[in-house]
């Protein structure tokens, strides 16, 4: 994430909605990537999600028909806000989809809702089920995933204490709204990239078959756990349930580290930006920033903030990645 000042010379944040120094209204004008006062943006204005219920501070064109930003305009669904919490647990999706739609539009990568293109767009959909909500959605069941150009989140995944619930059941060292919406994206990607044959041949050297039979494998994986010796072929046990699940989940830890980087070198602490990185001097800077990341959030009495290692598999996985990204660049047909 890069820097952002207010006009004032303060410094604000990608989620800030005012400056505390000199009180303006702020929000994130998608096109110049930056944060604006609203006051001097006149051609700009709040999207309604932000003006009515207080969970976006994204920016529209003042004179356009739609009342979303182009960020929120990816939604399907949202939560029920008749619910108690819902808003609250809305907000934290949002800043976990805009944190993710920043990154995308840093990389270059095409970036369009199923609204405007239902053939290759992107769609969110913010669920409950029974778990949050067995009044109203008795015997449901939602999982969050990624189907048909629509990724579904569980609105639980943005409640602390039921994610962490789900990290401890599932054995996981790592579960955050972040890291599923960049995984699921990673999903999105590949199936809009339409891959011929040999790129898929490509992957299935890299990743592996990813025509083995989907439920099976991750059933297998949820009875039998991950394979034995994971952790040298794979960036975290849940990759190694399906080939589809490493990609995405090394396409989720490209994202992690492009966006640790771009934060890293606007704080002064690398010199290069990653934009002008090769893929491997990303790893390699990454591979001792995340160390000294770890030891700092423990410094602080947290636990590791990365808890992942990049071994030379994963790093050929992440260089695999990098080649798609610079295929989704260039414009293609479907
Ligand atoms: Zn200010
Ligand atoms: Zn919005
Ligand atoms: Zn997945």
């Amino acid at each position: 994430m890069k820097r952002f000042y207010c006009t004032c010379g303060n410094q604000v944040f990608f989620d800030s909605h005012r400056c505390l120094n000199c009180g303006a209204v702020l929000g994130f004008d998608p096109e110049a990537r930056a944060m604006v006062p609203l006051e001097s943006a006149e051609h700009l204005t709040c999207c309604s999600n932000g003006s009515e219920y207080g969970v976006c501070n994204w920016l529209r064109p003042t004179n356009s028909e739609q009342a979303l930003c182009t960020a929120c305009q990816f939604n399907r669904t949202i939560p029920n806000l008749s619910v108690a919490g819902n808003r609250e647990r809305w907000a934290v999706l949002e800043e976990g989809k805009k944190r993710l739609f920043f990154t995308l539009m840093q990389l270059g990568l095409p970036l369009e809702n199923g609204w405007a293109d239902p053939q290759r767009g992107l769609l969110m959909d913010f669920m409950e089920d029974a778990r949050s909500n067995p009044g109203l959605y008795p015997e449901s069941f939602v999982s969050t995933g990624y189907l048909g150009g629509v990724i579904t989140i569980n609105t639980l995944e943005a409640d602390d204490a039921a994610r962490t619930e789900a990290r401890m059941e599932l054995r996981e060292s790592y579960r955050t709204v972040l890291g599923h919406l960049r995984h699921e994206s990673g999903h999105y990607y590949w199936s809009y990239l339409n891959p011929d044959d040999v790129l898929r041949q490509r992957f299935a050297m890299v990743f592996g078959d990813e025509t083995v039979d989907y439920q099976t494998a991750l059933k297998s994986y949820y009875d039998l756990g991950p394979a034995e010796h994971w952790r040298e072929a794979y960036i975290s046990a849940y990759a190694s349930a399906h080939p589809s699940e490493d990609w995405a989940e090394t396409w989720g830890h490209y994202l992690h580290i492009y966006d640790a980087l771009e934060t890293a070198a606007a704080h002064g602490l690398l010199p290069d930006d990653p934009s002008v990185m090769t893929i491997g001097q990303r790893i390699a800077a990454w591979q001792s920033l995340s160390v000294a990341l770890n030891e700092m959030t423990r410094s602080v009495g947290r636990g590791d903030a990365y808890p992942f290692v990049i071994g030379e598999r994963v790093a050929e996985k992440l260089q695999f990645v990098d080649e798609v990204i610079r295929l989704l660049r260039t414009p293609h047909p479907a």
